[in-house]
């Protein structure tokens, strides 16, 4: 921490929004299991959008880097301060502004919670999909600067989806809004979606306003545990050709299973390898429906089927889905973990060259992830104390973003560039296209101070 840096900015802000004592915390992310820690000269906690803009006006004038910060449970070390500079952290500005049930929109601050967000709408009978696996503890802001997705963007789309509007402090410390409680909006380029998913590197999202829907009547999930990837992967395009409506679409694989199945919520088969899992969702007859074509479509190769039906059985499958990247963490301590995406239909085949991949690098692997949208989370286990295997390991991720350009895919289905994917856009984009993102950047943050280091 710099003491001048913190103690001018008590004096801008107020002693109460600059972090006094341990700022470790704010110094990681999930990355933190494959070695990614950062330094910095101060943590800011703004109360409100005008302080978040007065931050940002008073490092641009002297150039000091600007890390924006959610709950810090990003994959890719996008809130880590690299390079030193100001964590701005949003958790303070956490309100929602209006909520307006019968109209089926909401306008919250940047700091609430995901899964706050969700019940908070719940409550008035509304839905809002976006389901990523840290919902406890990510923030709507950190949700939108990488446009997260999660099991049921399957069926409903990623965060980006559902915003029709950002209020957003830009460089160099202007307050602005796009779009707001509007389901349309075509003027202008669409400088919306350009701040969706820009990892803090073009601005701060301050606050949003969201569409919503009503919440379907009832979930009803199917899990198909099978012996063999071909027979899962075959059950996946079978739902997808028989053009059942899944909600989700979810897989693991053997050695994803082999570290989670120990809690797993339900009765299960001897030494399965593969595991989907399928949702129904809508109103009772039309989820019955899909339920029971799901049911079929997965039984055709299955060892065995899983079809919790109460409320409290369905939550607890989705809260041990939700827990399965720790409990891969937990096997070695730390894990490198990817999300490239690939056609739908080479999702077997990145499965399989996934494992070749971690066997030719000695490392334990596995893969689990959004099967419907063709998004692996491609796994390898390590002990991040162990520089030889933590550098293996990122060798292995090499391998995995040229698999993912080679199969026609993208080196992130959704959890973005950040630090540790940093210069890999080269691999599937052509100069032309590198040239115009560097413009955007530059156009936005001329002086290349927003998140400097992250998503290029
Ligand atoms: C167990 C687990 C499961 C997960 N499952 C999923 C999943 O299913 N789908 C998925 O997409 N992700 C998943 N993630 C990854 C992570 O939760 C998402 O990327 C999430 O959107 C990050 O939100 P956050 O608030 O924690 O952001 P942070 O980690 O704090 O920040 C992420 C990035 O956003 C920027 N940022 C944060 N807030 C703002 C803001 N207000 N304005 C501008 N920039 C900002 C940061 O600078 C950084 O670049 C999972 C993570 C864990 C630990």
């Amino acid at each position: 921490m710099s003491a001048p840096t913190a103690r001018d900015l008590r004096a801008l802000l107020g002693d109460d929004a600059v972090a006094s004592g341990s700022i470790r915390h704010y110094l990681g992310d999930e990355t933190e299991g494959r070695g990614v820690l950062g330094r910095a000269d101060a943590v800011c906690l703004p109360h409100d959008a005008e302080q978040v803009a007065a931050v940002v006006s008073w490092c641009y004038e002297r150039g000091v880097p600007i890390v924006p910060r959610g709950g810090g449970t990003g994959y890719t070390g996008g809130a880590v301060p690299i390079e030193g500079g100001v964590v701005v952290s949003l958790e303070r500005i956490a309100r929602v502004r209006s909520f307006d049930p019968l109209l089926w929109r909401i306008h919250v601050e940047a700091g609430v919670r995901t899964a706050d967000l969700r019940r908070i709408v719940r409550e008035s009978g509304l839905y809002f999909p976006p389901d990523p696996g840290a919902a406890e503890q990510s923030e709507i802001g950190g949700n939108i600067a990488t446009n997260a997705g999660g099991p049921h963007a399957f069926k409903y789309g990623v965060t980006g989806s559902w915003v029709t509007g950002l209020e957003a402090v830009l460089p160099p410390g202007e307050l602005v809004r796009v779009g707001g409680a509007i389901r349309k909006d075509v003027s202008g380029y669409d400088l919306k979606s350009v701040l969706i998913g820009s990892e803090g590197t073009l601005g701060i999202v301050t606050a949003a306003w969201l569409r919503l829907i009503p919440a379907p009547e009832v979930s009803l999930p199917v899990a198909g545990f099978y012996r063999d990837t071909a027979s899962g992967a075959g059950a996946i395009a079978a739902v997808l050709g028989n053009g059942i409506a899944a909600a989700a679409l979810e897989y693991l694989d053997a050695g994803t299973l082999a570290a989670a199945l120990a809690t797993y919520p339900g009765e299960l088969p001897d030494d399965p390898r593969f595991l989907v899992i399928a949702e129904a969702d809508g109103s009772a007859p039309e989820a019955q429906r899909v339920h029971a074509e799901l049911r079929e479509a997965l039984a055709e190769d299955a060892a065995a089927i899983h079809a919790p039906d109460s409320p409290a059985e369905v939550a607890a499958l989705w809260r041990w889905r939700h827990g399965v990247s720790i409990a891969v963490t937990a096997q070695r301590g730390g894990k490198v973990s990817e999300d490239i995406v690939v056609p739908v239909d080479r999702l077997g085949e990145a499965i399989e060259r996934t494992l070749e991949i971690g066997a030719r690098y000695d490392l334990s692997t596995c893969s689990w992830g959004h099967a419907g949208d063709g998004n692996l989370h491609s796994t390898f286990m390590v002990d991040a104390n162990d520089d030889a295997e933590l550098a293996r390991a990122h060798a292995a991720s090499e391998e995995l973003f040229a698999l993912a350009v080679e199969l026609g895919g993208s080196i992130s289905g959704e959890h973005g560039i950040g630090w540790v994917k940093r210069d890999q856009l080269a691999r599937q984009w052509p100069p032309r296209l590198l040239e115009l993102h560097a413009a955007v950047k530059d156009a936005f943050d001329p002086k290349g101070l927003m998140n400097p280091g992250k998503k290029r």
